[in-house]
């Protein structure tokens, strides 16, 4: 068994070469059962405020307690990485993108990472085993690093960070080893409601809930069927996903340019014009967006979405 000294050198060790793998950060909290998370949860499921993400409410166990999820688990080992681009649409008039989607799909590189990390920790505690998370099984994500300290979650519900904001993505390693624990921080939203002022669709509807199904991010991408009518006129010219809530955050105003190679903008993206959009086929498309997000909605989503903001911008 380890002792304190040593749970404290790992972990220390772990943070360490998470930051040399390129994480701007990574802190580490208990694996167990998200007590409270699992409330909120429950409530914003019978509100039906996931409105057509069904698969938000399977696994509810496991989504709200590690420990059935991984057998074994320990610890929540939780990171951020940086997507905030240096750069932005050329062409003010084309339909926005969410800048998490500038680049390739993000899972592949930020599960390449975390599975290094796993590695390295294997390599200092060989009967160390765990599972690499992102955004693809049930975990609370936002939940997890808030615990591990990384940040709190502001009242437009996404996870900001004190030093970078809020523009990153967040994994987790999932591990049957003890470490040190991180502590929750302070929140620092305050007095301020700009995200809930700047809003074009009344999504945000008490402090850090999100009704999925005014928000511009769901109906731009997770939906399948056609937008509703009441949003017409209200997208401000978003094509997929939706950062105003972020952009006009105070703790963003201070967000560095990530310099990830892996993420750096789709050749030819940010360059497209208004009409490039417009006048898109599917095989430019195909081409375009092979590895990117966008294939999430695919030609035809971006297609519905291009007609129902069309006029609008
Ligand atoms: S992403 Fe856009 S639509 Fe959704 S809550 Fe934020 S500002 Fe509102
Ligand atoms: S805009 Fe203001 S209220 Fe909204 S998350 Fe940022 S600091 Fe908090």
């Amino acid at each position: 068994m380890k002792d304190k000294a040593n749970i404290k050198e790992l972990s220390t060790l772990i943070k360490t070469e998470a930051i040399r793998l390129g994480f701007a950060a990574c802190g580490i909290s208990k694996a167990a059962y998200l007590k409270d998370d699992a409330q909120r949860l429950k409530t914003y499921l019978e509100k039906n405020f996931n409105g057509k993400m069904s698969y938000m409410a399977n696994h509810f166990d496991k989504r709200t307690n590690p420990q059935l999820l991984v057998e074994g688990a320990q610890s929540v080992i939780s990171v951020l990485f940086n997507y905030f681009p240096n750069e932005t649409q050329k062409d003010k008039q084309a339909p926005i993108v969410s800048k998490y989607a500038y680049g390739k799909d993000y899972h592949y590189v930020i599960k390449e990472k975390l599975n290094k990390l796993l590695a390295y920790i294997k390599e200092i505690e060989p009967e160390t085993e765990g599972r690499a998370f992102v955004d693809s099984a049930p975990v609370m994500e936002r939940a997890w690093a808030r615990e591990a300290g990384l940040g709190w979650i502001g009242k437009h519900g996404l996870l900001i960070n004190k030093q970078i904001g809020s523009f990153v993505f967040i994994g987790e390693l999932i591990v049957n080893t003890s470490l040190s624990y991180d502590k929750p921080i302070k929140e620092y939203c305050g007095n301020c409601t700009r995200c809930i002022d700047a809003c074009p669709t009344d999504a945000i509807i008490t402090n850090k809930t999100i009704d999925a199904r005014k928000c511009i991010s769901y109906l731009s991408i997770e939906l399948k069927s056609e937008i509703p009518e009441e949003f017409k006129g209200k997208f401000l010219n978003r094509v997929f996903g939706c950062d105003i809530c972020q952009d006009v955050c105070p703790h963003n105003s201070k967000a560095i340019p990530h310099s990830h190679e892996e993420l750096k903008p789709i050749q030819g993206l940010l360059e497209m014009r208004k009409t490039d959009w417009y006048t898109m086929d599917k095989a430019y498309f195909n081409k375009m967006f092979k590895h990117s997000p966008l294939k999430r909605t695919g030609f035809k989503g971006i297609k519905r979405n291009l007609n129902f903001i069309s006029g609008y911008s």
